[in-house]
């Protein structure tokens, strides 16, 4: 019988292998950066690390089988990954791609990608028609959802029917809600891209990203650019990783649990314009999340109603801390506009929504008291109470 998703990130489904690692329970960090040859044309199976390394293939195989993949591919972070899958496309190719995205996406496709001869449209997926943009040498659709910050939610299988049509690659960026939450691929995407420094890694300390694919041509492809570039994940980096997946149910359960009490305490305040949550009801995409997703995440984001509120919030959190980032076991406040979409051009930002009055919050696992404690405190001291 298949296992359950909290099962599997603790036990790798396919054999439990711990018999040639003297019992060990965690595998082993194989910290090495070539292997001995037993003898000429022959090989362990590795041969140097940025080809493979056993403790990089364990995790790769795990995130691979969570997420529903033929293959996953472990990167030094989520940036390099996205970098790496960006090599399938040649001058001249067009992408489609959500208007709203993570700030370095949105840089990576601007000063990178364009560079090359690689062309843009950027779209508003969630409720653009998407077909409508497609061009003679359009080769994919890249999207977030829900997107960072505003939390837009684009219907994956709808849209994977128009680019099934039009031969076109879907790729998700399945960050925010993680393959705990969501799977990209069982509805008809082709490439799943993951920030594994946030909620897979989970405690803020480490750097990592994947992608992951159901397409035996892609992952060929992959595993030629992965050894070609040369930004694999390192050994150490990827034990983090496995320990980290391993709590990935528990923490986002309550990180979840915690963000919708702080999403309904945000919505009651008066310094408070919009709270942005995709678990509340009157959420444009909630219908969707409900059949595509199996939770609504930790992820939020809201608007003060003037700007030198949102400035004040930040230099008042004390246990909140006032940092880039999200899905670790701490709280943390983002001012988007000057940190995670620092480089969108500004009228691309308002026109998102991203105004200097909106704050992010990645809810951490902390215990709600203290959590609600803590803004009451600091939403106090705003008012000048
Ligand atoms: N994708 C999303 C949605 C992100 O939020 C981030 C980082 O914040 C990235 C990708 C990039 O990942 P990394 O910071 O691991 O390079």
């Amino acid at each position: 019988m298949a296992r359950e998703i909290e099962t599997k990130c603790i036990h790798l489904e396919e054999k439990e292998d711990s018999i040639h690692h003297y019992g060990a329970m965690t595998y082993p960090i194989y910290q090495t950066a070539t292997y001995a040859h037993p003898g000429v044309g022959q090989s362990t199976g590795y041969d140097y690390s940025r080809l493979q390394n056993p403790t990089k293939e364990h995790l790769e195989k795990t995130v691979a089988s969570l997420e529903n993949g033929i293959d996953a591919l472990a990167f030094s972070s989520g940036m390099a990954a996205i970098t790496l899958m960006m090599e399938l496309f040649k001058p001249g190719d067009h992408l489609i791609v959500d208007a709203d995205l993570y700030g370095g996406s949105i840089r990576l496709f601007n000063h990178v990608s364009e560079k090359n001869g690689i062309e843009f449209s950027s779209v508003d997926c969630y409720k653009e028609n998407v077909a409508g943009y497609i061009r003679e040498n359009t080769k994919a659709v890249y999207i977030e959802t829900p997107t960072n910050p505003m939390m837009n939610v684009t219907d994956i299988k709808a849209l994977a029917e128009i680019t099934k049509e039009h031969n076109l690659l879907l790729i998700v960026d399945n960050t925010f809600l993680s393959l705990y939450f969501q799977n990209p691929l069982d509805l008809g995407a082709d490439i799943v891209v993951h920030s594994g420094t946030k909620y897979l890694g989970g405690h803020n300390d480490t750097l990592a990203g994947f992608l992951v694919t159901n397409r035996e041509d892609i992952s060929e492809r992959f595993r030629f650019l992965i050894k070609t570039t040369g930004a694999g994940l390192a050994p150490f980096d990827c034990f983090l990783i496995q320990r980290g997946i391993k709590t990935l149910g528990v923490r986002m359960d309550r990180a979840q649990e915690n963000a919708i009490e702080i999403a309904k305490w945000l919505k009651k305040q008066d310094i408070v314009g919009k709270v942005i949550y995709p678990g509340f009801e009157e959420h444009p995409g909630y219908e969707i999340m409900k059949k595509q997703a199996r939770g609504f995440g930790a992820m939020l984001t809201f608007e003060l109603t003037k700007k030198e509120y949102a400035f004040e919030i930040l230099e008042n959190v004390k246990m909140i801390k006032y940092a880039e980032s999200l899905g670790g076991v701490e709280t943390l406040i983002t001012y988007p506009a000057t940190q995670t979409h620092a480089d969108v051009p500004e009228e691309i930002r308002v026109k998102n929504g991203i105004t200097d009055c909106v704050l992010r919050m990645s809810v951490g696992i902390e215990n709600i008291k203290d959590l609600l404690n803590e803004l009451e405190q600091v939403f106090a001291k705003v008012r000048g109470e």
